[in-house]
Parts: structure tokens; C-alpha cells; sequence
């Protein structure tokens, strides 16, 4: 169950690859709840595209890659 303020949070959610794919499963919406809904200034993808780059896509908040079968 969520209980987040949709108005407040990181302003890249709509166009976030790893923002929709935290909505796959429940098990990864501890992401959303940790970075995309809260400490978002602390998210490594966020941290990129204010430096002005283009996080691989399969970046996560914390920096590591996620693996891909
Ligand atoms: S993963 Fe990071 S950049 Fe993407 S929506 Fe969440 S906080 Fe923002």
C-alpha cells in the first residue's frame, strides 16, 4: 500500500525509465518510496541529469547498474 504525496518528489518521474519500472513490482517500490518520493537529490540518475547527462538506462538510484537478463 502507498501513502506518498504524488504532488512532491523528483521532477523526472514522468520521463524516468527506472521510475516506471519500480511500478512492475512491489518488491522495487522501496525504490520509489527511498529517492523518487523522498531523498530524490540523493538519487545517482537525478544527480547525472542535473550534471547534464544521460543516465544509462539501467542506472539506479543508488548507483549501481542493475543487471538485465
Ligand atoms: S529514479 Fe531517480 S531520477 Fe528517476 S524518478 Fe526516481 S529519483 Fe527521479
Amino acid at each position: 500500500m502507498r501513502n506518498v504525496d504524488e504532488t512532491k518528489g523528483c521532477t523526472h518521474r514522468n520521463s524516468c525509465p527506472m521510475f516506471a519500472l519500480f511500478d512492475t513490482a512491489d518488491q522495487l517500490d522501496y525504490w520509489r518510496q527511498r529517492y523518487c518520493y523522498s531523498e530524490y537529490d540523493r538519487c545517482a540518475r537525478f544527480k547525472s541529469m542535473l550534471a547534464g547527462e544521460t543516465p544509462p538506462v539501467q542506472l539506479l538510484p543508488s548507483g549501481r547498474l542493475l543487471r538485465l537478463p
